[in-house]
């Protein structure tokens, strides 16, 4: 390392800086948030330093730098210097050297004591990155990689901790025992729930661990579920929410339509379940699999549920959430890219169009028993992209059903199998022959039908070599 990383104390200290432009102004402002007296020294002063002086952050000494300027104010903590006239930014380096005070010259490594990093504020976290100097610019490109990854409510979070710290002392008398507490509290739910501003819940999730701590001589680990989205199938669809909960996950539920390469992000001491429907090994009804999922929470274990898609469409997530909510175990639904978002724009067309379509619907193709059937009248007039889901068996059914309501025959159709993946498949075609198509073909599950004239953007996004010949056919007799 070439310097010591520190955070130095200068509440109420006083503190120099000589020049009034834009990049003094920047430094002036570190200190200003850091609670220091700021005084400034500069003949004048550019607009954002003057936006100091008039909220009384700083007090100006309008003058150039002379060493005898000095000699009637208190001996600074710190200077910096930023002015582009170098004489007098050699002068303020060797003044402040003689009086043993840290000086730093703007952008000249050689003249300075100490530098300054980029910063991602989170106070009271904050996270200083340096590059010893040598490169600013990747400093901040680090810099805002990081703000990415650290939500802002790390402020709260953080905040909160501290609010606890002693409370936390008082209830567990050793260190190891407060640092366990610690460990097990900041790495689940509770992380989300300040960052996402639910601030009472956090707070009642702390105080009953510990209450438990009180009554019972340790805090019980408290299980937790996330259900999560995995999306259609490519693993980089997952989103950020889902992969940072997956891989503080003990167990992992995955069924059928979750990429491999989504269920390996997860921790590698992580037991993995298959909890997939289609599988004659290990048939496990729905109802078991909510069981297994609260049974594995009561242990105190945290369960990811990975679905396919998004957990609240076509997905039962409202269904294993209602059990979870009845046995008091915390949760939390992290949404994912549905089939229908995914499969329409990888093969290369959108749900709505400003000239095709001004709504679209995502319609079940397989009905539970008693269930309410499809209404083919209100579809057929509604102008609406229509996405079936699970809908290949009962294709028939559905061109039936439309076309028995008015709908034109020739409105585009189109079967997506594999969406998102490396070996996805689209066939396009016509309502009219929707049925007949996919008889004459082997289609492979997961598959998804979409109806609807928006289908016909296809043409003008992709190029034409990404067309088969019968597509290209199909649009060529369309537009004649
Ligand atoms: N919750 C999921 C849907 C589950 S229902 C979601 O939001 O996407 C299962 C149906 O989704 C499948 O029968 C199929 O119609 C569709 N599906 C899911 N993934 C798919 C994929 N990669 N390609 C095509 N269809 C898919």
């Amino acid at each position: 390392m070439d310097y010591l990383p520190i955070f130095i104390n200068i509440k109420n200290q006083p503190c120099l800086i000589v020049g009034g432009g834009a990049v003094a102004a920047r430094k002036a402002d570190l200190f200003i948030k850091s609670g220091a007296i700021v005084t400034v020294i500069a003949p004048k002063l550019g607009n954002e330093m003057k936006f100091h002086l008039s909220h009384g952050h700083i007090v100006w000494h309008m003058a150039e730098f002379e060493t005898e300027l000095i000699a009637e104010m208190p001996k600074p903590k710190l200077v910096i210097c930023a002015t582009d006239d170098q004489a007098v930014n050699l002068t303020v380096y060797h003044t402040f050297k003689a009086l043993e005070v840290p000086v730093n010259v703007a952008d000249q490594t050689e003249y300075c004591d100490f530098i300054l990093p980029a910063i991602i504020d989170r106070a009271p976290m904050t996270i200083a990155v340096s590059t010893g100097g040598r490169s600013p610019v990747l400093a901040r490109i680090m810099k805002a990689r990081l703000e990415m990854l650290i939500p802002h409510g790390f402020s709260r979070l953080t905040e909160l901790v501290g609010a606890y710290r002693q409370k936390v002392k008082d209830a567990i008398a050793d260190l190891d025992g407060r640092k366990a507490f610690w460990e097990a509290t900041l790495s689940g739910l509770f992380i989300d729930k300040v960052v996402h501003g639910s601030q009472q819940e956090a707070e009642h999730i702390l105080d009953e661990a510990l209450e438990q701590v009180k009554t019972q001589g340790q805090s019980i680990p408290q299980g937790e579920v996330y259900l999560i989205g995995a999306g259609p199938g490519d693993p980089d669809l997952m989103t950020f929410k889902g992969l940072r909960l997956l891989q503080q996950a003990d167990v992992v539920l995955y069924d059928r339509l979750v990429a491999p390469e989504i269920i390996d992000m997860a921790r590698r001491e992580a037991e993995r379940i298959y909890v997939g429907k289609k599988d004659k090994w290990h048939k496990l009804p729905q109802q078991d699999i909510n069981q297994l999922m609260v049974d594995l929470a009561k242990e105190g274990k945290r369960v990811a549920r990975l679905k396919g898609g998004d957990p609240y469409i076509f997905g039962r997530g409202a269904e294993e959430a209602e059990l979870l909510v009845k046995h008091k175990v915390p949760f939390e639904v992290v949404p994912g890219i549905t089939a229908a978002a995914g499969c329409s724009a990888y093969a290369g067309f959108p749900l709505t169009h400003r000239e095709f379509s001004q709504s679209v619907v995502l319609v079940t193709g397989h009905q539970q028993a008693g269930a309410k059937g499809v209404d083919y009248a209100r579809l057929a007039q509604s102008g609406d992209t229509m996405v079936f889901y699970m809908g290949i068996k009962n294709a028939p059914q559905i061109q039936a059903g439309l076309l028995e309501h008015g709908m034109n025959p020739n409105t585009p159709a189109a079967i997506i199998e594999n969406g998102t993946r490396a070996n996805q498949k689209t066939t396009v075609t016509t309502l009219g022959e929707l049925a007949m198509t996919i008889e004459k073909q082997t289609i492979k599950p997961p598959s998804l039908l979409v109806v609807g004239e928006v289908i016909r953007v296809r043409e003008r996004l992709l190029n034409p070599q990404a067309l088969s010949e019968s597509e290209k056919q199909f649009y060529a007799q369309e537009s004649a």
